[in-house]
């Protein structure tokens, strides 16, 4: 057995800074110190995953800024043909009506007035909003809006007591009641979303024109 080797002054600073004893006796950490080096290796792991995260955010930054990026293209004139919300809605507005007097008229394109029950051309046709098209919820509603006669449609309030009778009439009592609730929420739909639907009621108008073409033909 070798002899224990002295302790120099430097060795023995450097076991007593690290909190260990002499021939090999370490002082046993209490718990708040356990837990506290815990909290502090969490803290640097955070905080290495932080400068990691950092790092790849700057590399997905562009080099160049926006306003640099805008002078070195040339400038592109407004498009005049963007469409606005306005209008994506009046487009939507117009292949959804087509698409209901369409669909609600039989092989000849005749179809029935909703409240007076009289028989109309589709194209002649307006289609019936029981509610302003304002509040936008019933606007594209299949129960809030309903094929119909020029007559009915041009009533003062669209004739809307009767509107409401044959609305019970067809769906069940309380459906005026619960569509006039509907009509008080609002429904905001994006300018895509309109222009969406208005190229789905279009394709559907398109396919109705395919398989009965006599609704089209005068
Ligand atoms: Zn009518």
């Amino acid at each position: 057995m070798s002899p224990l080797r002295p302790y120099s002054k430097s060795r023995l600073a450097r076991l007593s800074k690290e909190g260990r004893g002499l021939n090999g006796t370490f002082a046993a950490k209490t718990m708040p110190e356990i837990i506290s080096a815990k909290q502090a290796q969490h803290e640097a792991t955070r905080a290495a995953i932080r400068d990691l995260q950092k790092a790849a955010k700057s590399l997905d930054k562009p080099t160049v800024t926006p306003e640099e990026a805008r002078a070195l293209v040339k400038p592109r004139p407004k498009k005049k043909e963007e469409i606005t919300r306005a209008q994506a809605e009046k487009l939507a507005d117009a292949a959804y009506s087509q698409f209901r007097r369409l669909e609600a008229s039989d092989d000849n394109g005749i179809l029935r007035c909703f409240i007076c029950r009289r028989p109309v051309k589709w194209n002649r046709a307006h289609l019936m909003h029981f509610h302003t098209r304002a509040g936008r919820t019933l606007r594209f509603h299949d129960q809030g809006t309903q094929p119909g006669c020029r007559e009915c449609n041009g009533k003062p309030n669209g004739d809307r007591d009767n509107y409401a009778l044959r609305l019970d009439a067809e769906y069940g009592a309380g459906t005026a009641e619960r569509l006039t609730i509907e009509s008080k929420t609002m429904t905001k739909r994006t300018t895509i979303e309109l222009l969406e639907m208005a190229r789905d009621y279009r394709l559907r108008v398109e396919r109705i024109k395919e398989e009965s073409p006599n609704k089209f033909s005068k």
